[in-house]
């Protein structure tokens, strides 16, 4: 750890706590973070040279696993041609017809350069089209840092949001109501009383900013049914779901069709990329073709396109899910059966190739307040078992884990080994 230790120290002088994204920093874990020298596979080695098997996955993006060969040889081309240009390209046109053909709501698409881009985008648009300046979010959902996202509930269902973060006037935060994820009643209390003033309702179909928290049943179909009563849209945020729960996000794995979705991460193939899109009439409402404003001196990056096409297009085969998918399956169910072994009360869930582990005696978990009630202690002590043991999750309770389809059986055997060591001495 020395040389992460040096880093680290060294870092903190000229960036703030060190890194370039707060969780980064192992603030909730506690400890030096591991600088990282290279990844491939399933695999990231730190500075020091020690090799962890990664289930983070640079916080989505790999689900194709770390440097994946077609990725790197498609930027490596890309950049011999110029790294930018300002001007239309046609792999912007291929990657919004791929984006179309992979999730059909998503009619027209505009690229951005990130996830928070898309959400604070898309949410300008709905405001825009509706005339409306409320909008109503859930309680742990992240949708990236735009002001009117970075609000918390007031003290009671019906009060207006206010600022999570210094820095966010209150008279932006008032127009944004948070209500509890997985509670249909919470939402119809709210729409009851501002129904006809709210221009969108913003989701994560599976929550994975709260560790992981799919929907239940209902769930979805109840938020579709109350938009379209108050000509409100629905905005599903898939920034982490696409291309993850399922090959066409989570509205493919749960069958509903919002108004609007942002995409992120996988996108991207590794680089910064994030794209807004939907019907055709609520997009056209953008500039230059409708009166909402957006634009990116770098949207739409050829270098940036060319990795996210080949990624794209290496998941065109379904049947790739289907293994991800029961290799998360198999971790899960082999972590439930060593904690029930080692007496440790922790429950999972799972959605697709999300998945989150709670230390809690909790059945399960399907809120914000039963994921921040679990046991951030008994976490912390497993979290560094791992690490220690060269298994490298996300460093903080409230984030979902990730598998790729480079994590194939016997690197869930190595996980599962190594956990059976850690929860033994827990
Ligand atoms: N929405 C969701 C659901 C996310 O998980 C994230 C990032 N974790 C964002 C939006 C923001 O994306 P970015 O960090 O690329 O701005």
């Amino acid at each position: 750890m020395q040389k992460s230790e040096a880093l680290f120290t060294r870092a903190q002088k000229t960036i703030p706590g060190g890194v370039n994204s707060p969780v980064r920093a192992f603030k909730a874990v506690g400890g030096t973070p591991r600088f990282i020298t290279k990844a491939d596979g399933p695999y990231m080695w730190d500075a020091d040279g020690k090799r962890y098997i990664d289930y983070v996955q640079s916080w989505g993006p790999m689900v194709l696993g770390h440097n994946n060969e077609r990725i790197r040889n498609a930027v490596i081309e890309a950049a011999g041609s110029g790294l930018s240009f300002g001007a239309p390209t046609e792999a912007e046109i291929f990657m919004a017809e791929k984006i179309n053909q992979l999730v059909p709501s998503m009619e027209m698409v505009r690229m951005v350069n990130s996830g928070t881009e898309a959400t604070m985008s898309a949410i300008r648009i709905a405001r825009g089209y509706t005339n409306r300046n409320k909008i109503v979010k859930f309680e742990g959902c992240y949708h990236g840092h735009a002001d009117a996202l970075l609000v918390k509930a007031g003290s009671g269902a019906l009060t207006f949001g206010v600022p999570s973060s210094p820095g966010v006037p209150a008279d932006v935060a008032k127009h944004t109501i948070t209500v509890e994820f997985n509670n249909l009643d919470s939402v119809a209390e709210v729409f009851a009383e501002h129904g006809d003033d709210i221009a969108c309702i913003i989701v994560e179909p599976v929550a994975g900013n709260m560790n992981c928290i799919p929907p239940v049943p209902g769930f979805l179909e109840g938020l579709r049914e109350i938009c379209d009563k108050h000509g409100t849209l629905l905005i599903f945020d898939e920034v982490m779901t696409g291309f993850r729960v399922a090959r066409g996000g989570a509205q493919a794995r749960y069958n509903i069709v919002p108004d609007m979705t942002c995409l992120g991460k996988v996108i991207g193939g590794g680089m910064p990329v994030g794209a807004f899109g939907g019907k055709k009439e609520i997009i056209s409402y953008v500039s230059p073709t409708g009166p909402v404003y957006q634009a990116g001196t770098l949207s739409g990056n050829p270098v940036a396109m060319a990795a996210g096409l080949a990624a794209l297009e290496q998941l065109e085969d379904a049947s790739l899910y289907d293994s991800i998918f029961a290799n998360t399956q198999k971790l899960v169910d082999g972590m439930q059966a060593l904690a029930d072994k080692h007496g440790v009360p922790m429950t999972t869930n799972v959605a697709g190739s999300m998945f989150g582990l709670f230390f809690t005696d909790v059945d399960k978990v399907t809120n914000y307040q039963q994921a921040i009630n679990c046991n951030t202690e008994q976490f912390k002590r497993f979290y560094h078992g791992m690490l220690d043991q060269g298994v490298y999750l996300a460093p903080a309770s409230y984030e979902a884990g990730f598998v790729s389809k480079a994590h194939d059986e016997a690197i869930i055997e190595a996980t599962l080994a190594a956990a059976d060591h850690v929860l033994g001495e827990l």
